[in-house]
């Protein structure tokens, strides 16, 4: 099922004694997911990543703008009508009842040519458990689950009724990290086979980045950019897109461009011939530096831990914004233990920002 969202705003109103104007939480958010795809709602929190799967759920209505399914307007549809499956990050599950009973609740509440005989429901409850490979456990109750089942059960709830788009709001949150790591993959398998047009929100960006067909980047309300993980990984619009992709972070140097090259500190560290004079934000992922003895970067060593397929070397520079700077790069390289560290840099891995508006400034990468 394809979603459409057209011009979606959401308004708060105002409350705090100090601040007394609407919070925007969403603010004219345009965007067409493709029937079956696994898109990523990412961004800090309180950037509107909730508000916007509330929006789409039905749980709030927006302000202004549309929202379609397909063909089908259903902005002004309570979400019970909506065809949506919802999971969210406290699993919220009925204490009192088995999981069998967990998945068959939505099932039983179905009116009028929706219903569905006993045996029907009975066979729907076992195809979603075995969905997420939980048959064994249909007759436990929830307290009996580790976290990862209980998240597992609230998936099989959410697809039981085999719904038309499947919202997932921070859902591995609960979860601890190897268990958030297999789950993920888990909600990437399902999602594949049931081709589910699904939105997860998520803070994480690795999360995100790991599963999601496409991610949206929100912040303050505003889409920041859209696109593949890898694409606006590569290509990140502005240096606040830059910054919240990547672990480690994106390095960031106040940097000066003069007669087409990049200054960092009185450093001539990269040619970038099409670019007009002026300071700016240079910002280099920690894969786009290169060990050099003449490289024409220097940076004092603070450390370098081999962390088995890759060497992290932590530096020091005084223009750099980070308060250091971190170098990932193969174990086949050698770095002398001395004071200084040398670098040249990767142009593909280095983007330019303006210091005013922090938008990127483009150049060509000979
Ligand atoms: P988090 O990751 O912390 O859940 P989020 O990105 O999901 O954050 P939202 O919950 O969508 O963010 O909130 C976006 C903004 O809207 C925030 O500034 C928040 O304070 C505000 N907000 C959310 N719900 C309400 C509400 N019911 N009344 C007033 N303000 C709200």
């Amino acid at each position: 099922m394809e979603v459409i969202l057209q011009n979606l705003t959401k308004k708060f109103p105002g409350r705090d004694r100090k601040r007394r104007e609407d919070v925007i939480a969403v603010n004219d958010f345009t965007f067409e997911i493709p029937d079956g795809e696994l898109i990523g709602l990412l961004g800090p929190s309180g950037c509107g990543k909730s508000t916007t799967l509330n929006l789409i759920s039905g749980l709030i209505k927006p302000t202004s703008g549309r929202i379609f399914f397909g063909e089908d307007d259903v902005t002004d549809l309570p979400p019970e009508n909506r065809g949506i499956g919802l999971v969210f990050q406290n699993y919220a599950l009925y204490p009192h009842l088995t999981v069998r009973q967990n998945i068959l609740f939505p099932l039983e509440n179905l009116k009028g040519k929706d219903r569905l005989t006993k045996s029907q429901m009975a066979e729907r409850a076992l195809q979603a458990a075995g969905l997420v490979q939980i048959e064994e456990l249909m007759e436990r109750k929830p307290k009996e689950l580790s976290g990862g089942q209980q998240q597992r059960v609230a998936i099989a709830r959410a697809l039981v009724k085999r719904p038309r788009v499947l919202l997932l709001d921070e859902p591995l949150s609960n979860l601890d990290a190897r268990l958030r790591l297999q789950t993920r993959e888990e909600i990437r398998r399902i999602q594949k086979e049931t081709g589910i047009t699904t939105i997860f929100v998520t803070h994480d960006q690795e999360e995100a980045m790991s599963i999601s067909d496409r991610i949206v980047v929100m912040r303050d309300g505003v889409v920041q950019q859209i696109g593949k993980p890898q694409e606006v990984y590569d290509n990140p619009v502005n240096l606040f897109v830059a910054k919240f992709l990547g672990t480690p972070p994106i390095n960031v140097f106040d940097g000066r461009v003069r007669g087409g090259k990049l200054y960092i500190g009185e450093e001539a560290v990269l040619d970038v011939a099409d670019v007009p004079d002026q300071s700016v934000y240079a910002a280099v992922r920690p894969e786009g530096f290169l060990p050099a003895g003449d490289g024409p970067l220097s940076c004092a060593l603070t450390g370098v831990e081999v962390m088995g397929r890759d060497i992290s070397v932590v530096s020091k520079n005084k223009a750099s914004l980070n308060p250091a700077v971190r170098a990932i790069i193969g174990t086949e390289n050698r770095v002398d233990r001395g004071a200084i560290v040398r670098f040249a840099l990767k142009p593909g891995k280095v983007f330019l920002f303006r210091t005013d508006s922090e938008q990127r400034i483009p150049f060509e990468v000979k």
